[in-house]
């Protein structure tokens, strides 16, 4: 299967890796292939500083390491068992979720989380902690990580769990692949009857009516999830459509017939995308579902994947690339807080296509640097347009800051050292377990010494910590 971000084209030339956004756009030293887990690269001896990178399906800089190595990881994708009583597989880590599925699905088995899109690996499902629709009901996905090996850059490959290692095992879940290489993991995949999904469309009219849809179904429901018209303004603060869904029990049902994907040829022309256009996007959304509630039974691929039925669907942000901005506020501050983003939003002229909002259940994420937490989770997409994005963004962050919230790092170009490290106090222990070796583009950016900081003064190991080899 091909993915578009693979490294190596036709001819066998190494492509330099971008992330999903193309924002920021950098380049690495070298892009370094890994083929067998018994032919590894000795790391420690590459020139400069070291990253895995396998689908790029992160939107900034997290999975780049500009002036670095790029370790290619989508090679390593081969599965090493399965265990068809409990549902326990162990595959190699380049292996993507679209390969599990098309393998699993008809064996009766699913992901126990997955992300809107299957066409991330499971390197990096574990190294973001990924979370899906599924939140309230099953955490993150590294809830259902049982073990993995990890290759340090000294050679020594170490073998963590919840009993082995186990501070080492905390730290990659959610490390942002700066612990050493993920070479396989095992995690519990969850039985299921048939492909289908039972779902249901609502349509709300504003964010109390969202709040009110979202606590009735998070009983009911295994998955929840909205998208939003956040441009209506007003003390509605946004409208849209209510998704929720339950795996189908029927005995019956044929199986999925395949659709092929559609791809974006060419890099639309940024002037296409304006907060006309979204507009006008959203009227058609909102209105084409002309019923309040709609029920189908669908298969799995377009409830969880709808975006995956266009390739390279980044190419409409035009050649600048865009940014995506996903963030969690605590419920208590949910009202407050959203009034105040929108508000900044509307400010700013700018508009976002795939708006998406999703409450967090209370189950604890297991890394020390996992994003979920309770709360009220917004993800947005801005073109990229210079300063003018960069500062509406930086002013998100306050509100958010302010709110108790948090920035996702997945989906981040930008953030501040000083938002990080607010946003996620438990980066000072983190530290202690990321392999000298390895950095990347975000960690050097976020782990710059924060002026003035009350934390920082009179401590020098805080001086780019993730920094130490470059
Ligand atoms: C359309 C779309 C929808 C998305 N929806 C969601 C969502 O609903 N929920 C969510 O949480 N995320 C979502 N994401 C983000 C995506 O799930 C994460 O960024 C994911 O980590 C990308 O995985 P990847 O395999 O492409 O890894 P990359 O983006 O290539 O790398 C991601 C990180 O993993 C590290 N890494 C990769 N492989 C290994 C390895 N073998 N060992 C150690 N570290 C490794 C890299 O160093 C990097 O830090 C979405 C992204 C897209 C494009």
């Amino acid at each position: 299967m091909e993915y578009g971000l693979r490294l190596m084209d036709s001819q066998n030339i190494t492509k330099q890796p971008h992330s999903w956004g193309r924002y920021p756009k950098v380049k690495h030293s070298q892009v370094q292939s890994i083929y067998w887990r018994n032919e590894l690269p000795d790391i420690a001896q590459l020139k400069g500083t070291a990253l895995p990178f396998a689908y790029g399906r992160s939107y900034g800089d997290s999975c780049l390491n500009e002036g670095g190595i790029s370790l290619d990881v989508s090679h390593l994708q081969r599965f090493i068992s399965f265990d068809e009583k409990t549902g326990l597989l162990r595959c190699e880590a380049g292996i993507s979720l679209a390969e599990i599925l098309e393998v699993l699905v008809p064996r009766g088995w699913f992901l126990p989380v997955s992300p809107g899109t299957k066409f991330v690996s499971v390197g990096g499902a574990i190294a973001n902690d990924i979370h899906g629709k599924n939140h309230h009901r099953s955490g993150t996905f590294g809830c259902h990580v049982t073990c993995f090996e990890l290759l340090r850059s000294n050679g020594e490959r170490l073998l963590c769990s919840p009993e082995h290692n186990s501070e080492m095992f905390r730290a990659t879940i959610g490390g942002l692949g700066l612990t050493g290489l993920i070479l396989w993991a095992e995690f519990r995949l969850k039985p299921i009857v048939n492909p289908y999904i039972d779902m249901d469309h609502i349509r709300f009219a504003s964010l109390d009516e969202f709040f009110e849809i979202s606590a009735e179904s998070d009983a009911d429901y295994e998955y929840t999830m909205s998208w939003v018209d956040i441009l209506i303004g007003g003390k509605n603060l946004c409208r849209g459509i209510f998704m929720r869904g339950n795996h189908n029990l029927s005995r019956q049902l044929e199986p999925v017939k395949k659709r092929l994907p559609l791809a974006v040829p060419i890099d639309f022309p940024s002037f296409m995308l304006n907060s006309l256009s979204v507009k006008a996007f959203n009227e058609l959304y909102y209105h084409k579902q002309v019923p309040k509630r709609v029920h189908k039974i669908v298969s799995y691929d377009p409830f969880f994947y709808p975006l995956d039925s266009i390739h390279d669907w980044y190419r409409m942000y035009g050649k600048r690339g865009f940014l995506q901005y996903q963030f969690v506020i605590p419920f208590e501050e949910g009202h407050h807080a959203m009034r105040e983003i929108l508000a900044r939003i509307r400010r700013s002229g700018e508009g976002s296509f795939l708006t998406v909002l999703k409450t967090f259940g209370d189950i604890a994420s297991p890394g020390m640097l996992s994003f979920p937490r309770p709360g009220l989770t917004l993800a947005l997409d801005f073109a990229y347009d210079g300063q003018k994005t960069l500062r509406l963004l930086e002013d998100l962050d306050h509100i958010v800051l302010q709110s108790g919230g948090a920035v996702y790092p997945a989906k981040d170009a930008r953030m501040s050292a000083e938002s990080f490290q607010a946003f996620f106090p438990g980066w000072k222990e983190f530290s202690a377990y990321v392999d000298p070796k390895f950095s990347s583009s975000f960690w050097r950016r976020v782990t710059a010494v924060v002026p003035d900081s009350v934390d920082n003064q009179g401590d020098p190991e805080l001086t780019r910590i993730g920094d130490t080899i470059r």
